[in-house]
This record gives C-alpha cells, sequence and structure tokens, in this order.
C-alpha cells in the first residue's frame, strides 16, 4: 500500500487504511471530485449523503464564477434549494456572516452546500455544525488548503480563532470554474502549497530531535503532489485547467494528510506561522488582511533562504551554553507582551505551566539530540528541500509577491514573527531548533522584508 500512488476516490474509502506507521488513516470525506465538468456529479454527490434540499451559500463573486455551472444541474435533476448570497462585498469569517447565514437558514433543508474558497466554506463549517447537517462545497478557487480539513479559521471577537467542527462530506473542485479564480487567488494557492516542501523538511526533522510522530506514506503522498504541482504550475496562470487541477487537488489532498495524521505538520511549519503572526499584527493596527496563501508564500521563501544558511551550521556547545546563561525569562516576557498584546499573557501561563519549550533541562536534552543527530538533519533538509532559485523563480513567473515590504511589512515585523513564532503555540518550528542551538537571534538579525 502507498498512499502517494493512490487513486483519489481509494484514498478517501470509507474504511480506512492500515498503516506501516502503525496508525489507522481515515478521513469523513465521503465523495470528492477534481476535474473539468466535476458539478455535473453534484446530484451523485446529494445520493451519497441521501439529501434532498440544499442549503446553498455564495457571495457575490462566487455567484458569478460558478452559479452559471451549478443552477442547470440542479434544475436538471430536479433539486429543490434554498440560495443565500452573502451581502458584504468582501466578507470576512466573522460573527456577522456566520449570523446573517444562520438567520437566513431554513429549517427544511437538509445539508448546507457552500460555493466558495476560503471564508465562504469555513463559515458553512460552522453553520453545518451548528445546525447538525452535513456539508458540501464547490470550490471557487484553488487557493487555501482548508477544503479537506475539520477546522475553521475564523475571526472572533476580533481574534484569529481555530474552530473544530467538521470537514466537509463532499468537495467538488470543478477546473472550469477554478482556472478562471481571480489571479491573487491563483498565487495564493501555489503559495500554500510550496508550504509542504519547508513543513515536510520540519516534521520529519522534529521525529528526530523530539521523538514526535511521523508518518512517511503521508509525506510521501504530498511529495507526489508536490511534483506534479511544480511541473504544471507555470502554466496555471494561463488558464490551463490541467494545471489548476493539480493545484487544486494538491491543497486538497493536503486537508486529507491532515486528517490522516491528525496533525497539521504534512501542511504546515515554521513558513504558516509567519501567516499566523502577520494576521494577528493586521488585525491589532487595523490593516486589511492579505490573503492566507500570499503571506505563506512569502514566508516560505524567507525559510528556504534560512535553511540555506542553517545547511552551513554546525552545532556547537560553546555557543549554546553562553546562550543557555544569557536566557533571560524576564525580557523574553517583555517581548511577547510587546508582540502578542493582549493575548501574551495566555500564552506565557500555558510556556510556564504546560509547556515548558523554555526549560533548561529540556533544552540540553534536545540539543543533544540535534549535535548526535546533525548529518542526518543536514540529509534530510538536503532531501526535502527545493532549490531556493527554483522556487524564486517560479514565483516570479507566475508573478507572486515575494517579500514581506510587498505585503507591507518592516525588518521588526519579519524578525518578531520569526523569534516568537516558537511561543505561538506548542509547536517545536525551525525556529525552536536555533533557539535550541542558542543561533535564533544571530539568524533573526539577518531577516529581512526586502
Ligand atoms: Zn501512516
Ligand atoms: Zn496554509
Amino acid at each position: 500500500m502507498h498512499l502517494g500512488n493512490m487513486a483519489l476516490e481509494e484514498l478517501i474509502r470509507p474504511e480506512g487504511h492500515t498503516c506501516a506507521c502503525g496508525r489507522h488513516h481515515g478521513i469523513g470525506l465521503k465523495f470528492l471530485r477534481i476535474g473539468s465538468d466535476a458539478v455535473e456529479t453534484l446530484p451523485e454527490a446529494f445520493g451519497v449523503l441521501g439529501c434532498k434540499k440544499p442549503f446553498i451559500v455564495c457571495d457575490e463573486n462566487t455567484k458569478k464564477a460558478a452559479w452559471y455551472f451549478v443552477k442547470p444541474v440542479l434544475d436538471k435533476a430536479g433539486v429543490a434549494y434554498q440560495l443565500h448570497t452573502i451581502r458584504r462585498a468582501h466578507p470576512e469569517p466573522d460573527e456577522e456572516t456566520v449570523g446573517e447565514i444562520a438567520m437566513a437558514f431554513d429549517p427544511a433543508c437538509d445539508c448546507i452546500l457552500a460555493i466558495g474558497s476560503g471564508v465562504i466554506n469555513d463559515c458553512c463549517k460552522v453553520l453545518a455544525r451548528a445546525v447538525g447537517k452535513p456539508q458540501l462545497v464547490v470550490g471557487t478557487a484553488p487557493s487555501m488548503d482548508g477544503y479537506a480539513s475539520d477546522s475553521s479559521s475564523m475571526i472572533v471577537r476580533r481574534t484569529k480563532s481555530t474552530l473544530y467542527n467538521a470537514c466537509p462530506q463532499v468537495i467538488i473542485a470543478d477546473t472550469r470554474i477554478m482556472k478562471d479564480a481571480p489571479e491573487r487567488m491563483l498565487q495564493a494557492g501555489f503559495g500554500d502549497m510550496i508550504a509542504k516542501y519547508v513543513a515536510l523538511c520540519e516534521w520529519r526533522m522534529t521525529a528526530l530531535i523530539n521523538g514526535e510522530y511521523f508518518c512517511e506514506e503521508i509525506a510521501g503522498m504530498m511529495r507526489a503532489s508536490l511534483k506534479k504541482i511544480m511541473e504544471s504550475a507555470p502554466r496555471m496562470m494561463e488558464g490551463d485547467e490541467q494545471a489548476v487541477g493539480a493545484v487544486a487537488e494538491g491543497l486538497i489532498l493536503s486537508g486529507i494528510a491532515m486528517a490522516f495524521a491528525k496533525i497539521s505538520r504534512p501542511a504546515s511549519g515554521l513558513e504558516h506561522y509567519f501567516s499566523h503572526l502577520w494576521e494577528m499584527f493586521s488585525l491589532d493596527r487595523g490593516l486589511p488582511m492579505e490573503l492566507h496563501g500570499i503571506q505563506v508564500g512569502v514566508g516560505t521563501l524567507l525559510c528556504l533562504r534560512l535553511y540555506d544558511k542553517i545547511r552551513t551550521l554546525q552545532p556547537d556547545a560553546e555557543t549554546f551554553e553562553k546562550a543557555c546563561s544569557a536566557w533571560d525569562t524576564d525580557a523574553w516576557k517583555k517581548d511577547m507582551r510587546r508582540v502578542f498584546g493582549g493575548t501574551a499573557d495566555g500564552l506565557i501561563e500555558k510556556e510556564e505551566t504546560a509547556w515548558h519549550n523554555n526549560d533548561a533541562a529540556q533544552r540540553r536534552v534536545r540539543f543533544e539530540k540535534i549535535r548526535e543527530n546533525w548529518p542526518q538533519l543536514k540529509k534530510i533538509m538536503e532531501e526535502e528541500l527545493p532549490k531556493t532559485e527554483e522556487i524564486s523563480s517560479l514565483m516570479q513567473k507566475l508573478h507572486m509577491p515575494m517579500l514581506a515590504k510587498e505585503l507591507g511589512w518592516q525588518d521588526g515585523d519579519v524578525q518578531d514573527a520569526f523569534c516568537l513564532s516558537r511561543n505561538a503555540r506548542d509547536k517545536y518550528l525551525t525556529s525552536s531548533l536555533l533557539w535550541d542551538m542558542g543561533v535564533l537571534e544571530d539568524m533573526a538579525r539577518d531577516m529581512r522584508a526586502d
């Protein structure tokens, strides 16, 4: 059995997969179609769920993009439905949008059909959970990897929050619709995919350093998808359906990989923390929020450049001892409060009562692991990471933002996000590795927004 060679239908089979990693992998996704004319399978999808009347949610843009394809299919199959078009021009994933669709929801409907990408899918996941109905999604843009994930990235009381619901039971990605997605959204999808190189590299490394769970089969599945995407990416902006389909597939597979692993590691690493922290800065400063995948793309390039330097390093006992004796908890708390604002105290408390990532004894254990395994760690970097120039030239070809400055960030925003990423959650990141080695601040000084 190799997950990387499986057709999508086989991958999502209800009985799941018993894996060489010792776990059983499965996902609640019941129906998945990617390709030209995928929308035509909607009636079949309703049949699989045993649903008759969908509550359909879209906004003006996604309606323009997809309704023209969806409506005739529903009419021809005689499917009754209730359609709600979100009023705001650029809906945010917040209380207002969820409130609006909840108020419009007709209880005679037996499922929710989201027509859209990130925001609409996320809001519909929340509604589907609240009303206890299954959810379907017709994707309009291959812009992020949340289609198959069981969580929604929401703004709750103006704070970024992850809400756990359930993954949609049906995902339909029609490349006739997706190929015409706005350029920025196609770029974002590619940005969220190149992140997987860093994520996989970090995932394998943490297995060595921290003894964390790692599954070679799931990693292999992501690598196979990345290969396909790299080959077709240059044609994505020319409206090439096959290229757009490859990216859409990679993004949906990322969600499946996370569900299989029950952690975000197959799809998200340090590069995502640049985006997480920048989003937090945007909310704090009242700035408009950039698309997730665009920020992640810039974060990936920052990480690849960082890794070019990490590969030249050597864990050094003297540097480590110096960093340990220079560690100043009060200064760290001050930094945390400056960067995380209102959420800092909660994070500090978690660190002190549960995570203990700053604990000197544990740091020493990890440092020894790093030192022992340095040749293997370097080998993992060689095997998992693409050449920085290969990625940057592809990004250039796709006219993607490549520098944090292009997104409005200064050197300090890049360095803050980098240095404190390791304290944002209990997750071992590349920045944690560098902190363990005592070189985090040295590396941060060279990080630039331009
Ligand atoms: Zn496995
Ligand atoms: Zn992502």
